[in-house]
């Protein structure tokens, strides 16, 4: 048995898949912060073709071929079987797992950062401005605008911009100028910070702070790294490439895991795929997508129409949310602590075709540590969580006695969370139980939609 399977450049898939084409219910449509009427995207704030690819319905939509030449500077990224973890474990079971940490910023966000600063520059934007939480998705941001000679603001999450400051230093490297959040820059981080000098921020607030930069720019753009249908939609190279690489080995997944923050890299690598269990081609096909407990957005979040961001700027989507103004605990998964989930995902979750599970970031880094000593690569800790319920399900294989073929989405390296390793190894690092009571705060927040 081949470690790894590699497919060749002439390979890489040409098109993005788009499951739109093939739900068996429709997404309810995004509503209007303002009216509550269903909307668009915000029309300042995206390109035209994001919007269109947002609501599009065709099944196959092309990877314009600048592009696909840019995506060939890290793909096809290899798709390995972890041979020693499943004798470490001494399991039946066969793991293998999609690598997108080879990416030059090393996780799958690129493959959207690099689509959507193309489009920007296609249709004369000269500024995109964005959030991160972690950092990841502003390096992707960074190195994309970097290659279309776009400018890029970024605002960081404070918390992140202060336990990594060698994503700073990345993301300015490639030329972006990045504040941490909240930031003085804008009328809704002065706001927060007159309130609490002290924030430490989240995602949400982040998001608030880029919408009101770019929206109030002539020059400038939005951009955003997750949730939303036409990011997932960019990711589904990845699973694509998967699913080729896997029908070299003649194998098809019985189960598919992956984290999900916003929901896009898990997306990518199970969409592909979940249109067979919908199609009642693969039925028994299980897709387990995996939180922290500290933020569990989908396994104790109610279903129901909330606001994208803190400050209520954003569109309302029916998701699986904490309420747009939870902040979550400063867990080290940085990319795990969005309060709300892409609608896609949520859909499918309520329809039946993917199930959820949260775990604590203790085991998580338990799992972390064996994967890295038996397959040498450092996982961010955001795959982390996905990483604990492969080896509890391959261990439930022993068990068994059942050779299930599991494919892990494994979404990037630790290489800049090394700080959070360190607190794991000398055993400083503490469980969040799941906060029940700030939770029930922010939902008495949500917005009110006409039936
Ligand atoms: C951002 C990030 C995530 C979480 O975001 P998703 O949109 O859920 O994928 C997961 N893994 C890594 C490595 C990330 O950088």
């Amino acid at each position: 048995m081949d470690t790894k399977i590699i497919l060749t450049e002439k390979e890489m898939p040409t098109q993005w898949y788009n499951i739109q084409a093939d739900l068996p219910e429709p997404l309810p449509p995004i509503r209007h912060p303002g009216t509550k009427e269903p909307t668009r995207l915000p029309p300042p704030l995206f390109a035209r073709a994001l919007d269109e690819q947002e609501f599009s319905t065709e099944r196959h939509i092309d990877i314009p071929e600048e592009l696909q030449e840019i995506y060939k500077l890290w793909r096809p990224t290899p798709l390995h079987r972890a041979l020693r973890l499943e004798k470490a474990l001494d399991t039946p079971a066969h793991i293998y797992y999609k690598y997108e940490g080879v990416s030059p910023a090393g996780s799958h966000k690129l493959n959207t950062s690099v689509a959507q600063a193309y489009y920007a520059k296609k249709e004369g934007c000269k500024r995109l401005a964005t959030e991160t939480g972690a950092g990841q998705w502003g390096s992707a941001l960074a190195m994309g605008c970097a290659f279309f000679g776009l400018e890029c603001k970024v605002y960081m999450v404070k918390v992140s911009y202060h336990q990594k400051p060698y994503r700073r230093i990345l993301m300015e490297t490639f030329g972006a100028t990045v504040v941490p959040s909240p930031s003085e820059d804008t009328g809704i981080g002065r706001k927060i910070l007159s309130e609490d000098p002290n924030s430490t921020g989240s995602l949400g607030i982040a998001i608030s702070e880029a919408c009101e930069d770019a929206g109030s720019r002539e020059d400038s753009l939005y951009s955003l790294g997750s949730v939303v249908n036409h990011v997932l939609l960019h990711q589904t190279i990845v699973g694509q490439e998967a699913m080729k690489q896997l029908e070299k080995a003649d194998v098809y997944p019985d189960m598919i895991v992956g984290c999900i923050g916003g929901g896009s890299n898990f997306a990518g690598v199970f969409l592909p795929f979940v249109k067979d269990k919908i199609s009642g081609k693969k039925p028994n096909m299980q897709i387990i997508a995996v939180e922290p407990q500290a933020c569990p957005t989908v396994t104790k979040g109610p279903y129901t129409w909330d606001f994208g961001d803190v400050a209520g700027m954003a569109p309302i989507v029916l998701m699986y949310t904490l309420g747009h103004s939870f902040v979550p605990p400063p867990v080290h998964a940085g990319g795990l602590r969005y309060h709300g989930m892409a609608p896609i995902i949520c859909h499918l979750v309520k329809l039946g075709f993917v199930e959820a599970r949260a775990v604590y970031q203790i085991p998580t880094f338990e799992a972390a540590v064996q994967f890295a000593r038996a397959e040498g690569i450092i996982p961010a800790p955001e795959p982390a969580h996905a990483i604990r319920v492969v080896i509890d399900e391959a261990l439930k294989c022993k068990q068994s006695g059942e050779k299930k073929n599991i494919l892990l989405a494994l979404s990037g390296h630790g290489h800049f969370d090394l700080g959070a390793y360190e607190q794991y190894l000398s055993g400083k690092l503490e469980d969040f139980e799941y906060p029940k009571e700030k939770v029930e705060e922010a939902l008495k927040e949500l917005p009110e939609v006409p039936a």
